[in-house]
């Protein structure tokens, strides 16, 4: 199994990576080899839906890496040589089911090389020169990472089906049982929000609880209208003031209403989303990452920084 990949365009980067960009624009840009000495990969759960982790393997019984090649980077297995030595990284399995571990900024591209094409294979010096030339920043390749929240919505929706369906086995619903395996399930997937440690149990609040003062994502049921050069949902139900308050606030998930001709694909799309359905006055179900402030006309407002960080279904 390998992290770094390249596609036929010389663009490097991981599978994960690759798996975000395909999700982001719909464009699939394998077929993907080795970056350092092209030797072909086979690519999975990065254009299909999956439950494993994105990654790439070599062909069975293909051919090989070239030389002193194992297909990452110099630097790289430099360091994973003593991570490895503190702690055997090992990524937690739920019925054969991998979850994704990390919201992470997305990556710049992490090199571009040449690609030799004809089925040549660069020389030795070559493959040494492009080991050392890959930018490793953020690079983990023990830990499931994406950049865009979706991925991490539709991974929660199949958490808490299993823990419902672990729980079921222990206790009959709505017991303290029930609810104590429920959580058991839910807590013991690592969910990392750009660097802070949490678990799928802690990331995700809804008009329940209070929003704390902390990035986390949130999730509700609103409206959308433009205001000014800002498109704003406003969310359906009001979210108390502090934790057990009665005293409930306004909720308002806040994001530009002027788009980048260059934009991915899927921001555009979005984007119309959020404009469709403040012409019509539908509904949109929404997830956004971000902090909330506190706002001075005593309201809860998430200024969403990317559109990566929101996701609407009707
Ligand atoms: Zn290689």
């Amino acid at each position: 199994m390998s992290g770094l990949g390249m596609d036929r365009h010389g663009l490097v980067h991981s599978a994960y990576e690759f798996k975000d960009i395909f999700d982001r624009t719909g464009e699939y840009t394998g077929p993907f080899c080795c970056p350092f000495c092209e030797v072909s990969y086979i690519d999975k759960c990065i254009k299909t839906p999956c439950v494993k982790a994105p990654h790439f393997s070599l062909v069975p019984n293909g051919p090989g890496h070239l030389g002193q090649c194992n297909g990452e980077p110099a630097r790289y297995s430099e360091i994973a040589a003593v991570v490895d030595e503190i702690k055997k990284p090992r990524r937690k399995v739920v019925g054969e089911i991998e979850f994704p571990e990390a919201l992470v900024a997305a990556s710049p591209v992490r090199a571009r090389f040449k690609k030799s094409g004809d089925g040549q294979r660069p020389l030795q010096d070559e493959v040494e020169r492009r080991r050392h030339g890959v930018d490793v920043t953020g690079f983990q390749a023990s830990k499931f990472t994406s950049s865009l929240l979706r991925t991490f919505v539709f991974a929660h929706r199949r958490l808490k089906e299993l823990a419902r369906e672990h729980a079921q086995k222990s206790a009959a619903p709505s017991t303290l049982e029930f609810k104590r395996t429920y959580r058991e399930v839910m807590e013991s997937k690592p969910l990392e929000l750009y660097g802070e440690r949490l678990t799928y149990n802690d990331v995700f609040i809804n008009s329940r609880l209070s929003p704390p003062g902390k990035p986390r994502i949130f999730q509700g049921r609103g409206w959308v209208g433009q205001e000014g050069d800002e498109l704003v949902i406003r969310d359906g139900d009001a979210w108390p003031e502090e934790p057990r308050s009665s005293v409930k606030l306004e909720f308002f998930v806040v994001t530009d209403a002027n788009i980048a001709e260059c934009a991915p694909r899927t921001h555009r799309q979005l984007h119309s989303k959020l404009v469709d359905a403040a012409r019509a006055g539908d509904p949109v179900h929404w997830h956004a990452f971000g902090s909330v402030l506190y706002s001075d006309a005593k309201q809860f407002v998430l200024r969403v920084m990317s559109l990566d960080h929101l996701f609407l279904e009707q």
